[in-house]
C-alpha cells in the first residue's frame, strides 16, 4: 500500500517508476547485473544517461545553446560554485531574496567574496516576492539570483523578469512542474529530490557562452566547463540516480509532458488553496498572487492542536505534513508524482478534522 506523500523532500516519486525500477533492480536488461553495478562509462550506462538528457531537453525544450550537466552536491553547493564559476574580477552577484533558501544562497556567496542583496521581503516574513526594478541593477553586477519557487515559505514569483545580466535560477523546487521559456534564463539548477528523482543528482542547464567564464583554477569537479566538456563524466556520477531520473523523464512524457503536469498542478493547487481559503480554522499567509502551486504552507486556529493534526493525519496514511522546522505549522508539498487522489485525500481529512475539533 502507498501512503499520501506530502514531503517536501526527498519526496514522493511516481509509483510506476519506482515498480519499474523495482522489476529491473536485480537484473536489469537481462544482463543480470542491477544499473549500480554497471561501469558509468560503458555503453549501457552511456545510453542511460544521453537517453536521460534527450527526454529533458525534450521535455523543457532546451535549446542546443544550453549544456546539461548532471552532477552533485545538491542544490546548497551550487550556491558555492556559481560564485566561483560565473563572478569574474571585481563583479558582484545580485539577489533577490523572497525565502530561506534564497536567502542561504546569497549568504555562501558573501562567505566567497560579495553578494548583493538587490530586494528582499525578509521583513515582511517572506510572504511575498519583493517589489524590485530590474533597472536597479547595478553595472557591475555578475548575474540575478531567483528563487522561482520558495519551498519552505511556499512563496512563487508570479513573472519572471527581463535583464541585462544573466538571470541564475534554482528551480530546486519548481522544474518540470509548469510551462517555462529556458531563453528567459541564463542558468537553472536543481536538487533532483522534488521533482526529477533521488536525492544525491544535482541537475545544471546552462547557456553555453556563460561556460568561458569558469576560471581554470577551481575544482575540476566544481568547474561548469570542465564537466560540460565531460559530458557530466569527469568522475563518477550518481549513476543510479541519473538512471531513475531517466525514467521519471520518461513517465513525464508518457503523462503527456509539463504542459500537462501544469494543467493538473494548477487544479491540485486550487484544490487545496480553497479549502484553506473557505475555512476560518486553516490560513495561509502569502500574498495571494505569489501563492506557490508546489508547496503550500498553512497553519491551523490553534497551533497546539499542531501534534494531534498531525498524528491523525498519519493515521489515515498522509504522511510528511509537518512544516518546516523555522516556519511551524504545516506544509503540503503536492509535487508531480503526488497524485490529485492524495490532495482530496488531505482536504477530506482537513474538513473532517475541522469539524471535530475547530
Ligand atoms: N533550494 C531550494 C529551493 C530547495 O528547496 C532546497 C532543498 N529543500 C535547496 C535549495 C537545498 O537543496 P539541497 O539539499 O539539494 O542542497
Amino acid at each position: 500500500m502507498r501512503n499520501h506523500n506530502f514531503s517536501a523532500g526527498p519526496a514522493a516519486l511516481p509509483t510506476p517508476v519506482l515498480e519499474k525500477a523495482q522489476a529491473e533492480l536485480l537484473d536489469w536488461q537481462s544482463r543480470g547485473v542491477s544499473v549500480m553495478e554497471i561501469s558509468h562509462r560503458s555503453q549501457p550506462f552511456l545510453d542511460i544517461i544521453h537517453k536521460a538528457e534527450a527526454d529533458l531537453r525534450q521535455l523543457m525544450s532546451i535549446p542546443d545553446k544550453y549544456a546539461v550537466i548532471f552532477t552533485q552536491g545538491g542544490a546548497s553547493l551550487q550556491f558555492s560554485t556559481l560564485y566561483m564559476n560565473l563572478v569574474a574580477g571585481t563583479q558582484t552577484p545580485d539577489y533577490i531574496v523572497n525565502g530561506v533558501w534564497g536567502k542561504k544562497a546569497v549568504q555562501e556567496a558573501q562567505l566567497l567574496g560579495r553578494g548583493r542583496v538587490l530586494a528582499s521581503s525578509e521583513q515582511s516574513g517572506f510572504h511575498s516576492v519583493p517589489d524590485f526594478n530590474v533597472a536597479d541593477i547595478p553595472d557591475d553586477s555578475a548575474y540575478l539570483h531567483i528563487t522561482p519557487n520558495e519551498t519552505i515559505n511556499g512563496v512563487a514569483f508570479d513573472h519572471i523578469p527581463s535583464l541585462k545580466v544573466p538571470l541564475i535560477a534554482d528551480v530546486s523546487s519548481s522544474i518540470l512542474s509548469e510551462v517555462i521559456d529556458i531563453n528567459d534564463y541564463s542558468m537553472l539548477y536543481a536538487g533532483a529530490q522534488k521533482n526529477i528523482g533521488p536525492a544525491g543528482l544535482t541537475l545544471l542547464i546552462i547557456r553555453k557562452d556563460l561556460l568561458q567564464r569558469c576560471p581554470d583554477n577551481i575544482p575540476s569537479t566544481l568547474n561548469y566547463l570542465k564537466l560540460f566538456q565531460a559530458e557530466s563524466l569527469l568522475n563518477t556520477p550518481s549513476s543510479f540516480a541519473i538512471y531513475l531520473a531517466g525514467l521519471v523523464f520518461e513517465w513525464l512524457i508518457d503523462q503527456g509532458g509539463v504542459q500537462a503536469m501544469e494543467e493538473l498542478n494548477n487544479k491540485k493547487a486550487q484544490l487545496l488553496y480553497s479549502a484553506i481559503d473557505g475555512s476560518d480554522f486553516y490560513h495561509n499567509p502569502v500574498e495571494k498572487r505569489y501563492r506557490s502551486k508546489m508547496n503550500i504552507p498553512f497553519t491551523l486556529a490553534q497551533a497546539e492542536l499542531d501534534p494531534l493534526f498531525l498524528e491523525q493525519a498519519e493515521k489515515q496514511g498522509l504522511l510528511a505534513l509537518k512544516g518546516h522546522r523555522i516556519s511551524g505549522g504545516m506544509r503540503a508539498s503536492i509535487y508531480n508524482a503526488v497524485p490529485y487522489a492524495s490532495v482530496e485525500a488531505l482536504v477530506n481529512f482537513m474538513q473532517e478534522f475541522e469539524q471535530q475539533y475547530g
